[in-house]
Parts: structure tokens; sequence; C-alpha cells
């Protein structure tokens, strides 16, 4: 495929191909790899980073499973790489449903191909800035049943929106539409460290995006909700399948996550 018949920029590096870059994926241009090279001069772990964000949202999707939830919708889903969350959500119960929300066009040519064989999964090409259409939106209405608890996830992708954008009222407007037993999980850049400023203001100066929020910032996404043990915690102490470290490096406090429970 031509790229810029699927209208793929490969003149600016994009979120979607520079997050394939960190975890060793194929679908990415050397635009995006350049951006990468800038951010690892701050945090040379930043791989190590996303990889803790890939694991956690294995964890997160698991534990949700376990906690009864069955359907997901997944905002800013990332172009398809390994252990997806329809590969976990379906391991631990078949016939759990998954809906993938991205805007990069890239998320959806390659998406299409991976869910096709999967009627439980669907691939919805929209900005999640926009709740009310994603919410209507004929996919996410065939596939989701909003009479039983969802999972909404928005996992790695809050950083990406400026306050004037209204990230809370965004994640309010996802959890009003849900009902009581549904879950709302999200990892997000912390501003942890001198490193995390400086990363920070490399993803602005190149991708355009880039707000690192407090812990108590990010806590506040949670509000009206139950937030869940052990809380909003660095990656790695989330729930960790092994024992967690004694003191964390730069990396490993970059990015926070958390659960929730609507009650
Ligand atoms: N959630 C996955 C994970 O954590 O492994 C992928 C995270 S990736 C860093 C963020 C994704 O959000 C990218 O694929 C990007 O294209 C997508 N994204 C960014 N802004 C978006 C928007 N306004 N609407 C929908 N998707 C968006």
């Amino acid at each position: 495929m031509d790229a810029w018949k699927a209208g793929i920029d490969t003149t600016r590096p994009s979120i979607a191909r520079a997050y394939d870059v960190v975890l060793n994926g194929k679908d990415n241009f050397e635009v995006d790899r350049a951006f990468v090279a800038e951010i690892v001069k701050v945090v040379p772990e930043i791989y190590d980073v996303a990889t803790y964000n890939r694991q956690i949202l294995g964890r997160g999707v698991r534990f949700m499973c376990a906690e009864g939830v069955t359907q997901f919708i997944d905002l800013g889903s990332g172009l398809p790489t390994v252990e997806n969350t329809h590969h976990v959500a379906q391991r631990a119960n078949p016939e759990a449903r998954v809906v993938y929300v991205d805007n990069d066009p890239m998320v959806l040519a390659h998406g299409r191909a991976l869910l096709a064989e999967n009627e439980n999964t669907a691939v919805v090409t929209s900005d999640l800035r926009d709740p009310a259409s994603i919410l209507a939106d004929p996919a996410v209405r065939e596939l989701v049943d909003f009479d039983r608890p969802v999972g909404v996830m928005l996992v790695g992708i809050l950083h990406h929106l400026h306050d004037d954008e209204d990230p809370k009222g965004i994640v309010e407007a996802y959890m009003a539409a849900v009902p009581p037993g549904s879950h709302l999980f999200i990892t997000h850049f912390c501003d942890s460290s001198q490193e995390a400023r400086d990363a920070e203001k490399k993803f602005l100066a190149l991708l355009g995006t880039g707000r690192f929020r407090t812990p108590e910032e990010i806590t506040a996404f949670f509000d009206g909700f139950e937030l869940l043990e052990p809380g909003l915690v660095p990656l790695p102490l989330w729930r960790p399948d092994e024992p967690a470290p004694a003191n964390l490096t730069v990396g490993q406090r970059l990015m926070y996550g958390g659960i929730a429970r609507k009650g």
C-alpha cells in the first residue's frame, strides 16, 4: 500500500508510529525513528517504558476480566502489536468484546486485516476527543451493550491531550455512558523528574503534543469513582506479576497508572 494513498503522512512523526518504534515494531518511518532518537537522549530507558506500559495493559485487562468486565472500549489503542487487548481479554473469556478506537490511518489499515476474522472485535477510526460521535458509532453500538459493565481504557493517551481540550470532560463523557460496575483504566506520563520535563519539551516541539501531569493531576481523572488498590502508582508497582523493584529508576517512574470502578 502506498502511504500517501492511505492518508499516511511520512514527513512528520506520528504518535502511533513512534510508539511502534519503541516497541521494536516495523510499522514506522525514518521521521518516527528520528523522533525517538531525540527522546532517547533525555530518557535512554524509553524502550523499557513502552514495555512497562504494554505489561500493565495486560495486567489491567486481566484484572478487569476477573472483576467480571466482558467488554472493552480501548481509546487510543495504537498499532496492533503482540498481546493486544482482545488477545488478553479473549484468553480470559472467549466471548469478550473489544472496540479499538484510534485516529491514525495506519492503525485502521493494519487493524482491519488483523481483526477481519474476529467477530467480537472492531476497529473504529475516530478522534477520541469526540465522545458523542464515538459512543454513537454503529460499530460501537453493535458490539457494546451499554447496560452491562464496560472497561473504558485510556492507556498511554491522555498526556497527548492539552488542558484546553478538556481531557477531564472527555473522560467524564465516556464514564457517564457506561453503567455501574464499569472500570476506568488510565496510564499517563508523569511529571516525575527533570528527565520527564525534558522529554515533555521534546514531545511538544517535535510531536506537537505533550502534557506530563503530576500524580495529583492524573488522580483527578478518577474523581467520582473508586480508585482500586494500589491506587495510582508508577507502572511497575501496579499489581506486579513479579516482585516490584525497591528503588525505581527514572524510566520506571516516567508513567503512572491506575484503575477505578464506577459504583
Ligand atoms: N493504548 C496503546 C498502549 O498503551 O499500548 C497505544 C498507546 S499510543 C502511545 C497512543 C495512541 O493514541 C496512538 O496510536 C495514537 O494514534 C492515538 N491517538 C492520539 N491522539 C488520538 C485522538 N485524538 N483520537 C484517537 N486516537 C488518538
